[in-house]
């Protein structure tokens, strides 16, 4: 099989929403009129982001997903992606897995593969996506508000739990096993919930690097201070079982769990309460945003928590 036909069988399939897909020099697409194009990319590389036993399909799912999870902190409406991709060779039924746990994540979010590229290299995927908005109801990190409250959906922690589990041998039950490779491997991407959240967030950011990394994204750019506090974190694993891990340091710097947090006014409180019911995502008051810089955990006793790391970054 060479690079022509690998196109064709996997990557050109119909697609809906497209003047122009898959087959020509450049895609066509057009944009509704009174929209904006928001536009993302995240790239998985080999030995950095997965290694080379990683299951396709997952690989595959978590490629589009974390770009889908860009238009979620944006409030966008994911339309078109394109995919690059560089391969060491040519395996189908490897390429077949992929582009199922790919395609299965498109279909459930209507989003269509519009073009890429196809090379030989070492396994890479960079994924770009594109997303229209109504014209200036973009959900950016530099909206919140002095005394806003502080939101997260889902839960943090439970990706960097398997990767504990997996890489550093740390023991798990079956049951905590599963739900926290499952969260690692198959990232639910909040794409509903960043629609809702227009009109109602003040800020937003989706959870990649850590909760307080990329809270600190929001902190600096809104020119404020962020205070999380600990004893309102979401939790659903049993702690007896997680005594032997820093939990609370997963939960705060874990990464690659591809949740929202936001910042809202207390007076969005109900509503966004109802929001969670509506799309049966947890949403979880965390804490609030104050005069002053960075991200600050101050547990019940007043006192500020140190971490180690804010979370994950490449070249630190
Ligand atoms: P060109 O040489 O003009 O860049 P290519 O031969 O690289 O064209 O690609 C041919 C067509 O296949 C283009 O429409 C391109 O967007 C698409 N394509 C190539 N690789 C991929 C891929 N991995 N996924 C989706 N579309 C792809
Ligand atoms: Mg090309």
């Amino acid at each position: 099989m060479d690079e022509f036909s690998l196109i064709q069988t996997y990557f050109d399939r119909p697609r809906n929403g497209v003047d122009l897909g898959v087959g020509d020099d450049a895609a066509l697409v057009s944009v509704p009129a009174g929209d904006q194009l928001v536009v993302a990319a995240d790239m998985l590389v080999e030995n950095r982001h997965f290694f080379a036993d990683v299951d396709p399909r997952a690989l595959g799912h978590k490629a589009l997903a974390v770009n889908l999870s860009d238009m979620a902190a944006m409030g966008a409406q994911p339309r078109w992606f394109t995919l690059c991709i560089s391969l060491p060779e040519i395996q189908p039924e490897w390429v077949k897995s992929l582009t199922e746990g790919m395609f299965s994540l498109a279909d459930a979010h209507g989003v269509a593969l519009i073009g890429g590229d196809t090379t030989r290299g070492p396994l890479t995927l960079a994924v770009q996506i594109l997303g229209t908005v109504p014209k200036g109801r973009a959900l950016t990190r530099s909206g919140a508000a002095e005394g806003d409250d502080i939101w997260l959906s889902g839960y943090t922690g439970e990706a960097a739990l398997a990767v504990q589990s997996r890489y550093q041998g740390f023991s798990l039950s079956e049951a905590q096993r599963a739900l926290a490779e499952q969260r690692l491997d198959y990232p639910t991407p909040r794409v509903s919930l960043g629609l809702a959240l227009r009109g109602l967030a003040s800020a937003a950011i989706d959870v990649s690097d850590g909760l307080l990394a990329d809270l600190g994204h929001v902190a600096l750019q809104s020119r404020l201070q962020a205070v999380i506090q600990p004893q309102y974190l979401p939790n659903r694993l049993p702690q007896s079982n997680l005594l032997a891990v820093d939990w609370l340091n997963l939960q705060c710097t874990g990464g690659d769990d591809y949740e929202i947090c936001f910042t809202a006014s207390p007076c969005h409180r109900e509503e966004i309460k109802v929001l969670s019911a509506t799309l049966d995502v947890p949403l979880t008051r965390i804490g609030y945003m104050q005069t002053g810089d960075g991200v600050a955990v101050i547990g019940l006793d007043g006192q500020a928590q140190s971490f180690l790391r804010k979370g994950f970054n490449h070249f630190e």
